[in-house]
């Protein structure tokens, strides 16, 4: 599903600048629940948005379900992005004067899919993730696992081939983190590819692989043997 040959990274400030990604070499196969660990500041963010096709590489490859993501124009780049990937951020990203449903309907509007298709299908996800309740609540009425679990339903909606998630509890609390991830093993086990960025052991490990990096190189590499269910 991805394929990353020697990829380097580096941000430019001034004179100056800062290599941030120094050779690395990285597959997924569909199905896995990859953690990425590390400190901050070692790179995890800029390898996600490069994954997640928000950033550009600076050397080296990456292939995307087949597809050399280096020669895309923006616009291609942009379409490749709304189709075949989903992305869950820390700050869930909701917009706030828009219910739960409508956040949900947003990207498929992007998409170009029918008002009737589109909120039938925000409810199945709002369904299936317990907040029917919740559908046209505010997000500022929401406790941070139900908007998380908004921003999961909203990065679903299109059937990305790909979830990317950064920090995704970093704005919860433990118990709430656990029910989070507990969803985003559910979503695995049905077969959805994951990423998922974080700096905690206590997620990394209800993940199926766990990758560290240490500025900016892959230091440890190995599948989770014992994925902690919940
Ligand atoms: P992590 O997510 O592991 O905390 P990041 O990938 O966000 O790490 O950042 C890695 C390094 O790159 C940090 O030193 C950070 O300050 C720097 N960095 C990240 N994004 C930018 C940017 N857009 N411009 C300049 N430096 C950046
Ligand atoms: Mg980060």
């Amino acid at each position: 599903m991805i394929k990353i040959k020697d990829l380097h990274k580096s941000y430019r400030m001034g004179t100056s600048s800062l290599h941030v990604l120094k050779g690395i070499n990285f597959e997924v196969e569909e199905g896995e629940l990859v953690a990425i660990m590390g400190s901050s500041g070692s790179g995890k963010s800029t390898l996600l948005n490069i994954i997640g096709m928000l950033d550009l590489l600076d050397k080296g490859s990456y292939e995307l379900d087949g597809v050399p993501i280096k020669d895309l124009d923006e616009t291609k780049a942009a379409n490749y992005r709304n189709k075949f990937l989903g992305f869950v951020f820390q700050s869930f990203n909701l917009i706030n004067y828009k219910t739960a449903l409508e956040n949900v309907t947003l990207p498929l509007y992007y998409q170009g899919v029918k008002r009737k298709e589109r909120e039938a299908l925000a409810w199945k996800y709002l369904d299936d993730f317990g907040l029917k309740e919740w559908a046209t609540h505010l997000p500022s009425e929401l406790s941070g696992g139900q908007k998380q679990r908004v921003a999961i339903a909203r990065a679903m909606v299109t059937k990305p081939k790909v979830l990317l998630a950064d920090e995704l509890t970093g704005a919860l609390d433990s118990k709430t983190s656990e029910e989070v991830m507990a969803l985003i093993q559910e979503i695995n086990q049905a077969g959805k590819t994951i990423l998922i960025v974080t700096h905690e052991e206590d997620i990394a490990n209800m993940c199926t692989r766990i990758v560290r990096l240490k500025d900016g190189i892959i230091m440890e590499d190995k599948k989770n043997k014992m994925v902690k269910a919940i």
